[in-house]
């Protein structure tokens, strides 16, 4: 039987909608047999997953979504098969959730230069993971009635390049995929379609990149025929996922119809092993 794989899901560990286990009840129902959780800048949810994943027959295997930038522009890096547990990676993880938290607090302050009241701790009853993001942001603001909507939210306020926008730090794409090579894993540039020049993408090649993330929403037909033929060229892996969030991303269709097959997985497993 044709099994298929997810391999880009985020919960409420991040700025997802579901727990781990309701994920995994989901995924179960939308025929996947492997997902991957990649949380933003967390693995607070994968022993929960896991341990679910044993409960329905999900194969849950490691994951997560780490922000890089790279003059200014940022870029997502997935890393699968890490060991969630690796001090290195729980180290640096904290060290971007302090930043995220800073940050957050810097475009509070933006905020209320423009006369948006809007304080922390009613950002903060949105966040139910470890990693507070500009999602959580939006949500405050159209809860407490500055925004219309989520769209609107990062439109007026908080989008790139909008007033209240705020960088933040983040590792190379260098260091991020030695990072998650250090733990275990193998690198994928996600969503390339999203942010992605040639020169930048044949740079993380250059860096050791392990796989492109060839499938995704985003992608049209064309450009998974262009990503797929430069994962060919240059012995890459190919991997692919929903980017399901939940809830207000109206993404609600899509776990389960975007993906790749599990013999695609098995080669990221030998590719693992032959390292
Ligand atoms: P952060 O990591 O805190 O910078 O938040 C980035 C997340 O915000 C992205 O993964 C998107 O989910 C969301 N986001 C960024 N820009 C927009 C936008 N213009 N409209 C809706 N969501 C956005
Ligand atoms: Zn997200
Ligand atoms: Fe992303
Ligand atoms: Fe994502």
């Amino acid at each position: 039987m044709y099994e298929k794989a997810d391999l880009h899901i985020h919960t409420i560990y991040s700025d997802g909608v579901l727990a781990p286990a309701e994920l995994v009840a989901k995924a179960k129902d939308a025929g996947l047999s492997i997902i991957s959780i990649t949380d933003h800048d967390s693995i607070g949810g994968i022993e929960e997953a896991i341990a679910a994943g044993k409960e329905k027959d999900v194969e849950v295997i490691s994951g997560i979504e780490l922000s890089a930038s790279l003059n200014g522009t940022e870029i997502h890096i997935l890393g699968y098969f890490v060991d969630h547990t690796d001090k290195n990676l729980t180290d640096s993880l904290s060290g971007f959730q302090v930043e995220r938290m800073n940050r957050a607090k810097r475009i509070v302050g933006k905020l209320n230069k423009m006369n948006v009241p809007i304080d922390i701790d009613s950002v903060m009853e949105h966040v139910t993971g470890d990693s507070v993001g500009r999602p959580h942001i939006a949500n405050a603001l159209v809860t407490d009635g500055h925004a219309a909507s989520y769209e609107q939210a990062f439109m007026k306020y908080i989008g790139d390049g909008r007033p209240a926008y705020e960088r933040k730090w983040n590792f190379s794409p260098e260091e991020t995929i030695r990072l998650i090579n250090k733990a275990g894993g193998l690198s994928f540039l996600a969503h390339p379609g999203r942010s992605m020049n040639e020169d930048l993408l044949f740079r993380l090649i250059k860096a050791g990149l392990d796989g492109i993330e060839v499938i995704h929403p985003s992608h049209s037909p064309e450009l998974v025929y262009y990503y797929r033929g430069i994962v060919n060229e240059y012995c890459l892996l190919e991997s692919g996922g929903s980017d399901y969030h939940g809830g207000e991303k109206s993404d609600d269709q899509t776990l389960g119809r975007f993906g790749i097959s599990a013999s695609t997985v098995d080669i990221m497993r030998r590719r693992l092993t032959s390292n």
